[in-house]
């Protein structure tokens, strides 16, 4: 008996907010999984900023007991995130399962996150449930939706459900349909260990823990384990499963997904896509494709004493993350940092937000930069992720940046204001296919560093938020890039440095100087503001001069007033960098970041 046969194991993928969140919380009260005192709406997403900002960010486990024509089902769903940099989150966890609901939100009809997430799970020949969710809304669009959604699979309308998470409508048919149309687990409870790593986490007194999906054989306590990568042993220290809190059990089998304590220190021993194994000799899985980060971006402290809180934060943070990478770096201006890469700006977001409030630390951000490939003179290649880091102009053979490939979902009325979008970035077009009636999906070819900004801000605005876009780094090529440096009262400001391209120099030049002199507070004395490219100046702007005595309008002899607001300026000095003879408050570097 392999007791996998009332097993399912399965995600929910959609384009972000489409409704994720909510149906997994119609099927935790349907199955009674959590206690109904203590539901709350999107109770999967349990990180305080995925609630404030009503986004997931973490793929989250759950395991559920189902009955159905009087059969006990083991169901156990995983929650993703929708956003294009959380895709990883994603496939990490089609990896563990047999088969997905693809959620779509009957008011937006398919957008390019339910593509991409659709292509994950066809990679992994996933069973795919189609499901209108929103049915409710007032501009709910079904019948174009099951066009668009018979146009991307083969499936006939009947296969496709109609529900509303929110209001509670057609759940029941959700999970027949799982339990009717995904297929029970294979794998076999005789075979040795075999278990996939599909996401970590630390824990002070338990060590590193790993999220597994068992493949073979099954596991309990004090069993003796291997972990293929690294070949590291260890004894496990507990095993449970998520309800979503960890909840021990005696027991993990063939099938099933849960945890494993490891009481492993060192969280890097215990590597997300790895294989745990009993026997040596069984052969692991294939594991995943690792991200490579593609935004960089340095997180300095503001105050040079939080140095020790902001390294623990970022180690501890990567524990959880299998896709932040950082590294110490130092800068004249800045002090001691971190040179950190991500997977998009999102990402980039979140962790400075977390380092934040959970560490309590104020930082200051450099500008965010693509990775480039250079070609030195004589010959030697090396990759550069800073502005900083670029050889002089003489030094270089050639330098190539990151181009991806673009996926852009919109209703076809936009379609011509897109286009003309799409001719101020660097681009190739590649193709416009449509989708059901009213929606056209153009492909096309652009170097990263065009969109990582605020290509999706200005997509939104041309669309009045129906456009959606997703994209996958492709190659990298050549291109005319030049370094502009910014000195500030005749001294170069590191954070500033940035890659631009030939044709753009004039314009991004002027744009940054211009929003320095809004940003940065007068000075005692007047403030150069100079863009520089190769020496030569490309834009200039000066602050004038303020008065000296910031007390000095408060005239007659209130003296505690005057003695309050002297504090206030000495307080509002620790948070400013000195560069040079002029104090920069680290806001400006965040109102730079931000464009
Ligand atoms: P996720 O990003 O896919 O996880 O989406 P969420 O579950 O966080 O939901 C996004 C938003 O859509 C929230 O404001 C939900 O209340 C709302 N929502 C979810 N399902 C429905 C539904 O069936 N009808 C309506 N009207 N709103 C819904
Ligand atoms: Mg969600």
């Amino acid at each position: 008996m392999t007791g996998n046969q009332n097993i399912r194991n399965f995600c929910i993928i959609s384009h972000i907010d489409h409704g994720k969140s909510t149906l997994a919380d119609r099927l935790i009260e349907l199955t009674k999984t959590i206690d109904q005192r203590k539901m709350r709406a999107q109770v999967l997403d349990t990180m305080e900023l995925e609630r404030e900002k009503g986004i997931t960010i973490k793929l989250q486990p759950i395991r559920m007991n189902y009955s159905l024509d009087d059969q006990p089902y083991l169901l156990n769903l995983i929650d993703t995130p929708g956003h294009v940099d959380f895709s990883y989150e994603v496939s990490r966890s089609l990896a563990a399962v047999e088969g997905t609901i693809l959620l779509i939100d009957a008011g937006q009809g398919v957008q390019a996150q339910t593509l991409a997430n659709l292509y994950l799970a066809q990679e992994q020949n996933l069973v795919v449930i189609p499901m209108i969710n929103k049915i409710d809304l007032p501009h709910a669009q079904i019948k174009e939706t099951v066009q668009e959604i018979c146009d991307l699979l083969s499936v006939s309308e009947d296969e496709i459900l109609k529900i509303s998470a929110k209001e509670g409508i057609g759940i029941d048919k959700v999970l027949k349909s799982i339990i009717e149309r995904i297929p029970a687990p294979e794998g076999d409870l005789e075979y040795p260990l075999k278990a996939l790593i599909f996401d970590s986490n630390y824990n002070d007194y338990k060590g590193a823990i790993a999220y597994v999906r068992i493949v073979d054989g099954q596991i309990k306590k004090g069993d003796k384990i291997i972990l293929s990568a690294s070949g590291v042993q260890t004894e496990i220290i507990e095993v449970g499963v998520f309800k979503p809190e960890m909840e021990k059990i005696d027991c993990l089998q063939s099938g099933q997904i849960g945890y494993l304590a490891t009481g492993l220190k060192d969280v890097s021993q215990c590597r997300v896509g790895d294989t745990i194994v009993g026997d040596k000799k069984t052969k692991p899985l294939a594991g995943y494709k690792e991200p490579q980060p593609v935004v960089f971006a340095s997180f300095y402290p503001a105050d040079t004493d939080d140095y020790q809180i902001v390294k623990d934060g970022l180690a501890k943070l990567k524990l959880n993350d299998a896709a932040l990478s950082y590294e110490p770096e130092s800068s004249q201006g800045l002090g001691r940092g971190f040179r950190c890469g991500f997977l998009g700006m999102l990402h980039l977001e979140i962790i400075l937000e977390r380092l934040k409030r959970e560490y309590k630390t104020n930082l200051v951000v450099t500008s965010p930069s693509v990775s480039y490939q250079i070609t030195v003179q004589n010959g030697e290649r090396l990759t550069i992720s800073s502005a900083l880091d670029l050889p002089e102009v003489n030094k270089m053979e050639q330098i190539q940046e990151p181009w991806v490939s673009l996926e852009i979902i919109v209703p076809s009325k936009y379609l011509g204001q897109v286009m003309k979008l799409l001719e101020k970035i660097r681009g190739e077009y590649k193709d416009t296919q449509y989708l059901g009636l009213e929606r056209a999906v153009i492909k096309f070819e652009a170097p990263l560093n065009e969109i990582i900004v605020d290509f999706y801000d200005k997509l939104k605005n041309t669309t009045a938020g129906y456009g959606s876009m997703s994209y996958e780094v492709i190659d990298y090529r050549q291109g005319d890039l030049l370094k502009m440096d910014i000195l500030v009262a005749g001294d170069r400001v590191d954070a500033f440095s940035r890659v631009v391209h030939k044709e753009k120099v004039y314009s991004e030049a002027r744009a940054l100087v211009k929003k320095l002199k809004e940003v940065i507070p007068s000075q005692l004395f007047a403030v150069s503001l100079q863009a520089v490219i190769g020496g030569k100046i490309v834009a200039r702007e000066t602050i004038r001069a303020l008065r000296k005595d910031v007390t000095g309008y408060l005239y007659g002899g209130d003296y505690t007033r005057k003695r309050k607001l002297l504090e206030k300026q000495k307080k509002g000095k620790k948070k400013m960098k000195q560069i040079g003879r002029v104090n920069i408050p680290q806001e400006v570097f965040f109102k730079v970041l931000k464009k």
